[in-house]
C-alpha cells in the first residue's frame, strides 16, 4: 500500500524524523510513502527520512497556501531553482480560505505559478483545497485555457458527490481519501466514493493529523492506512484486497514509476 500524503518527517511530532513511524508503516504493509512539502523549511527533515528509506519514499516540492509569509515570492524563486531535482510531485499547493480569506489573490498567484512548474517538468500536483473550491477551479480553468493540465490529486478530499461532479467539469483528478472517511460525522465523502470509483482514488493518512477511527484524536501515522482501506472496502462492498490493488497501481504510476 501507499500513503500518498504523510508528514511523519516532522521532528516536532516525531523527534526521530519519523524513522520508527516509517518502520511501523512498512511492517503494516504500507511500503510506499509520499512526503508533501509545506514550505522550504520542511525540506531538510523530508530528506532525512527519505535518505533512511530511499526506495520506500518520494518527495514533493511546494509552498502551502497558508504559508505565504515574509518574502514568499523569493521562496518560490528558490524552490523553482531546485526543480526538477529528485522531486516526484509538486505539493502541497492550492487554496485555503478556512481561517483567513485575506490572501485570496496571493494564494491564487502562488498556486498558478506552482501549477506551471508541474506542467514544465511533467510532475503531478498534490492540491490542498479547503474552503477554496471556486478559486481552485478558476485557477485550473485559466491554465487549461492555455495548455494541457498536469495530473492532479485533490488531497484530503472530504466533499460529496456534487463536489466530485463540479470538479470533473474542469478536470479529471485523483481523490486522496484519508481518515475522515471513517468519521461518523462525515457521511458526504462516503457517498462520494462510488462516484469517484476505485481507479481514481488514492489512500492517504495526512499524518500526524486526521487519525482514523477507532484511533481518532491520536497522533496519526502512516501505519494506519489499512483502517482507511478497510472503511472504503466496507462502504463500497468490495474486498480490502481490491481497494488495495486498485488504489495502489494508481499511486505507483503517479509517484514511484
Ligand atoms: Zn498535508
Amino acid at each position: 500500500m501507499t500513503d500518498t500524503h504523510t508528514h511523519i518527517y516532522m521532528p516536532d511530532v516525531f523527534p526521530d524524523y519519523g524513522v520508527e513511524a516509517a518502520g511501523r508503516a512498512i511492517e503494516a504493509g504500507v511500503t510506499r510513502m509520499v512526503f508533501p512539502c509545506v514550505n522550504e523549511n520542511s525540506l531538510p527533515a523530508m530528506r532525512k527520512l527519505h535518505e533512511a528509506f530511499p526506495r520506500n519514499t518520494r518527495l514533493a516540492l511546494g509552498l502551502h497556501p497558508t504559508d505565504l509569509e515574509g518574502d514568499w515570492r523569493a521562496q518560490l524563486d528558490r524552490m523553482e531553482q531546485m526543480l526538477p531535482g529528485d522531486f516526484a510531485a509538486i505539493g502541497e499547493v492550492g487554496i485555503d480560505l478556512y481561517h483567513d480569506a485575506s490572501q485570496r489573490a496571493e494564494q491564487r498567484e502562488a498556486f498558478a505559478r506552482q501549477l506551471r512548474w508541474a506542467v514544465k517538468h511533467s510532475l503531478p500536483v498534490i492540491i490542498h483545497c479547503r474552503e477554496g473550491l471556486d478559486d481552485t477551479l478558476e485557477v485550473l480553468q485559466e491554465l487549461k485555457n492555455e495548455c494541457e493540465l498536469p495530473q492532479l490529486i485533490f488531497h484530503s478530499f472530504t466533499g460529496g458527490p456534487e463536489e466530485v461532479r463540479r470538479i470533473r467539469e474542469v478536470c479529471d483528478p485523483l481523490f486522496g481519501i484519508n481518515g475522515v472517511v471513517t468519521f461518523k460525522n462525515a457521511p458526504a465523502v462516503r457517498e462520494a466514493l462510488p462516484v469517484i470509483g476505485l481507479d481514481r482514488m488514492l489512500l492517504e493518512t495526512d499524518a500526524p493529523w486526521l487519525s482514523p477511527a477507532p484511533l481518532r484524536g491520536r497522533t496519526n501515522e502512516s501505519a494506519r492506512i489499512p483502517l482507511i482501506r478497510d472503511c472504503i472496502a466496507a462502504t463500497l462492498g468490495v474486498s480490502p484486497e481490491e481497494v488495495e490493488s486498485r488504489t495502489d497501481s494508481a499511486a505507483y504510476n503517479l509517484f514511484f514509476k
